[in-house]
């Protein structure tokens, strides 16, 4: 006879950001009895293979800059005595995400979340089968159930793709490279050829087009992607791959086309960051009818229902177009919310979420871009402000050592309300929060230039436009 089947409230398929955050919230703050399932470790992307060991590695990329660029031009005499120690600095990383993954764990138990360790999928539209790690299995029925497995990169269709590695793979690595190829123009493959550039590897970028970060503002767009070839980074633009093959010794030969031609190039790392897929493939949700969209994506409206009413998502599964952790958080907070803390209109809206990319120099950006305000409102109802300078930051240093600062505040109809903001130069991350605040309160023009300036930071100049 099968074992009788776990029953609970509200099941959660995946341990990640969105995940962890609306179980903890349904069982620690509202009673509900919770069962949270992860396959892989606990805390998902972001935790393990995403912001995280990205922003510390992100954060090592800039010491270096500061080493290398800034600290002489200061008056410090830094002598560099042996390369970055790639392989300590991932083994410190490793054993602090470690420490991560055994908080999370800690967090579910105070919370009062029921959690096993191991593959979920469904069985029929209210059961789902565990395979746990000892390969047993248990079926769990469930009144509501929450499918927040998240993503993983892709590999291009290119042969011997299989050399190369995605990001994922970027946080393997345990010896830094001497001469890596990136294959992508989205914010992970223009951060990551940022890290590897400013540590000192040889860094070539692969590009489609003639700028990246395509989804962004041009001003974005054209500006970054002229500071990283300034900064040394080789750009292949208008770029294709057709092959990666093994050379031995661990380098590869990428066959490739770009703007100057057919050419080849030999890296001892390629990595692939070329776009993510939702990670629904052996779930089985065929048994649920659960829509999907042309992407694979699970369809979920801005209350994370799917078209099958006791079955909900949310995070990178979604088609929502926010791939982002605090945005799975936030969604999986307020839907926890709604189903057991008696909020029946709670949702997370959508509208001006702040994103960075931790780039060389940083980039933030909320709301419009030019081109979609130019649509939404009609040319003669946008106003845009733009302002471009050398931060105090590189007041010491020489002409071809200074980056560059740009900021644009878009604004819409005759009350100028700020629509749009991009803006990229140091602190750009942190700069962005407060102004997100303002953005998502409705704020004009008038509001930003009534703000006293901090003097002298480089935020300042956002509320001196003309
Ligand atoms: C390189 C990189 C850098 C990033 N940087 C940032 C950043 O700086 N800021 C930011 O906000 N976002 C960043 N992100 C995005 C962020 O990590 C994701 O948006 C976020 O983690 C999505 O959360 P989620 O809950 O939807 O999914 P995830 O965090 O991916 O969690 C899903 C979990 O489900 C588990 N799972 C999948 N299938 C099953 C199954 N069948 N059974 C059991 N468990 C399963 C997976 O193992 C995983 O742990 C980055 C992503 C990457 C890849």
């Amino acid at each position: 006879m099968a074992p009788t089947p776990k029953e609970c409230d509200y099941l959660v398929i995946g341990g990640g950001s969105g995940g962890l955050a609306s179980a903890r919230r349904a069982s620690g703050m509202y009673g509900a009895k919770v069962i949270a399932i992860e396959a892989n470790r606990l805390g998902g992307t972001c935790v393990n293979v995403g912001c995280v060991p990205k922003k510390i590695t992100w954060a090592a990329a800039d010491i270096s800059q500061t080493i290398k660029h800034s600290a002489k031009a200061y008056g410090f005499h830094v002598e560099e005595t042996a390369p970055f120690d790639w392989r300590s600095f991932k083994e410190k990383r490793d054993a602090y995400i470690r420490r991560l993954n055994g908080i999370y764990e800690k967090n579910l138990h105070n919370d009062k979340v029921e959690y096993l360790h191991g593959f979920a999928s469904f069985a029929d539209p209210h059961t789902v089968k565990v395979t746990l790690d000892d390969k047993s299995e248990v079926d769990i029925k469930a009144k509501q159930i929450l499918v927040a497995v998240g993503g993983h990169p892709n590999f291009p269709s290119v042969e011997g793709a299989e050399l190369g590695i995605t990001s994922d793979g970027f946080f393997e690595i345990d010896k830094q490279p001497k001469k890596v190829a990136v294959v992508g123009a989205g914010y992970i493959a223009v951060e990551m050829a940022g890290m590897f550039h400013a540590l000192g590897t040889e860094t070539h970028l692969f590009i489609r087009h003639d700028t990246f970060l395509r989804t962004f503002d041009p001003m974005i767009q054209e500006k970054v992607t002229a500071e990283y070839e300034r900064q040394g980074i080789i750009l292949h633009k208008q770029s294709s791959q057709s092959k990666l093959e093994d050379i031995g010794n661990g380098w590869k030969r990428l066959h490739y086309k770009d703007q100057s031609g057919e050419g080849t190039l030999e890296v001892d790392c390629c990595l692939w960051a070329i776009g993510r897929s939702p990670e629904i493939e052996k779930l089985n949700l065929d048994v649920t009818k659960v829509a999907l969209n042309e992407k694979g994506h699970i369809k979920a409206d801005e209350y994370q229902n799917t078209n099958i009413d006791h079955i909900f998502a949310l995070g990178d599964v979604c088609d929502r177009g926010f791939e982002l952790t605090p945005v799975a958080i936030a969604a999986g907070r307020r839907l926890a919310d709604r189903l057991f803390g008696g909020q029946p209109d709670a949702h997370l809206d959508y509208s001006n979420i702040p994103s960075v990319v931790f780039a060389h120099p940083e980039v933030g950006s909320i709301g419009m871009t030019e081109p979609e305000a130019r649509k939404a409102f009609g040319d003669e109802n946008i106003k845009i402000y733009n302002s471009s300078f050398t931060a105090m930051y590189y007041a010491m240093m020489e002409p071809e050592e200074k980056g560059p600062t740009s900021y644009k505040l878009i604004c819409a109809n005759k009350e100028e309300k700020v629509v749009g903001m991009h803006i990229m130069g140091i602190g750009s991350s942190e700069i962005l929060q407060g102004f997100g605040v303002a953005i998502k309160m409705g704020a004009t023009k008038a509001d930003f230039d009534r703000c006293v300036a901090i003097h002298p930071t480089s935020a300042e100049e956002l509320v001196t436009m003309r």
